[in-house]
């Protein structure tokens, strides 16, 4: 048993778990100055005002934890990050002019990540998969969705899956595993959308199911790549094999993807640059998480998600890096927090419950994660800072260590 006293701040978000992270104002974050917390076992036995604490835990050894801030563990909920290869040069057309979609009919794009995943060895991927994962711990966070994607042949999205595996076996972070095949469509499949699709309900998904690889299903619903028919038949057959659905929506243009996503009851809607308001609407109205990526806005210069507008709403907003090669290759929640609050007009309390208690529950994991609660596994960020405005005020720059339990991964 170990207390910890003379934190600066605690914030517990009993407010923001209360209101299902909807509608977020400062007191929802339910702060608690000059606090103590008592760890017994991994879990907190108690938490208070350092003044208050009971005198059954006053022999137990103390650590200072003075000049931190402790708020949840930041939780990454929409990740890519096991490929091979990076897109710098992408970057420097991008630079020069082109758009995201002639750069990726070019030769560019998600395409040539693809091949450079597929020939790359599990090794490989594993390594610098590893190097992402010790990045996004650095920066605070303890649970770390991440999709496949990249193979786009069931050989090597198998290997993409595998690999997550494997990282699971050495990471002290929760990672949870997405199916996403339907990401872009293959060479071998070109003009033969279709016949993905099938080849994808038919084999793949009942494949990955049987082995346990993955928690969620995953579809780039857009332009070009799968339509809402499409969409709804990969998902139809994912969910009858018990994976959930998360989507890629209407981030280039508006395919009523959030209504879809709604229809779909899927855990999250991710990305909704281009959202309608009746898409708006239906995600307020759902138990649909809305994930915001201002870091893809950020890097390809492009329109900012209508964040502010979904929140008065009423939906449940939540933020990710979408860290991958092409778009966002950031491993920073905190920066993300800070291009909400700038770019997006969040508030800073919203945008501190949209990067843990909405970012788990855009997992299903707020049991375990996005609150700071008596009988809960410790799973904390000691900030170093004197209040919770200096994280997002830090432009990506904030430092603290993580206090984690061990986790027991599913
Ligand atoms: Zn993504």
């Amino acid at each position: 048993m170990q207390v910890y006293e003379h934190i600066k701040q605690l914030l517990t978000l009993q407010g923001a778990k209360h209101k299902q992270g909807r509608h977020t104002e400062e007191a929802d974050l339910s702060i608690i100055e000059d606090a103590a917390v008592v760890v017994d076992a991994g879990s907190i036995a108690w938490l208070g005002k350092r003044s208050e604490l009971p005198s059954q835990f006053s022999h137990a050894p103390r650590v200072r934890a003075t000049g931190s801030v402790w708020i949840p563990a930041l939780v990454e909920c929409h990740t890519h990050l096991v490929f091979a290869g990076d897109r710098a040069l992408d970057f420097s057309k991008r630079c020069g002019g082109m758009t995201y979609q002639q750069i990726a009919s070019s030769g560019g794009g998600i395409l040539s990540t693809v091949k450079h995943t597929r020939e790359a060895s599990s090794k490989q991927l594993l390594e610098r998969a590893k190097r992402s994962l010790h990045a996004f711990a650095e920066r605070g966070v303890a649970c770390v969705e991440i999709k496949s994607g990249y193979g786009l042949s069931l050989e090597s999205e198998l290997k993409i899956l595998e690999t997550i595996q494997r990282l699971q076996k050495e990471s002290p972070l929760e990672l949870i595993p997405t199916f996403l095949p339907a990401h872009a469509i293959p060479p071998e499949f070109k003009g033969r959308t279709h016949d993905y699709v099938s080849e994808i309900c038919k084999t793949w998904i009942p494949e990955v199911s049987r082995r346990g690889l993955a928690v969620f299903f995953d579809v780039f619903l857009e332009d070009g790549y799968f339509n809402a028919r499409e969409t709804r038949t990969l998902c139809e057959k994912a969910l009858e094999h018990g994976l959930k659905i998360k989507l890629h929506a209407d981030q280039f243009t508006d395919q009523k993807g959030a209504e879809l996503a709604v229809a779909l009851h899927a855990q999250s809607c991710d990305h909704l640059e281009n959202v309608s308001p009746e898409g708006i609407r239906a995600l307020a109205k759902s138990n649909t998480v809305a994930v915001l990526a201002p870091g893809a806005s950020l890097f390809t210069g492009t329109a900012y998600p209508p964040a502010r507008a979904l929140i008065d709403a009423g939906a449940q907003v939540a933020l990710t890096t979408d860290f991958n090669p092409g778009t966002c290759p950031s491993h920073s929640l905190p920066l993300m927090m800070t291009l909400a609050c700038t770019q997006m007009q969040l508030t800073l309390a919203e945008a501190l419950v949209a990067a843990t208690f909405n970012a788990a529950a855009a997992l299903g994991k707020t049991d375990g994660y996005g609150t700071i609660e008596v009988g809960k596994p410790v799973r904390v960020w000691q900030v170093e800072a004197q209040t919770y405005q200096e994280i997002a005020y830090a432009f990506g720059e904030t430092r603290g260590t993580s206090l984690q339990s061990p986790i027991t991964p599913n």
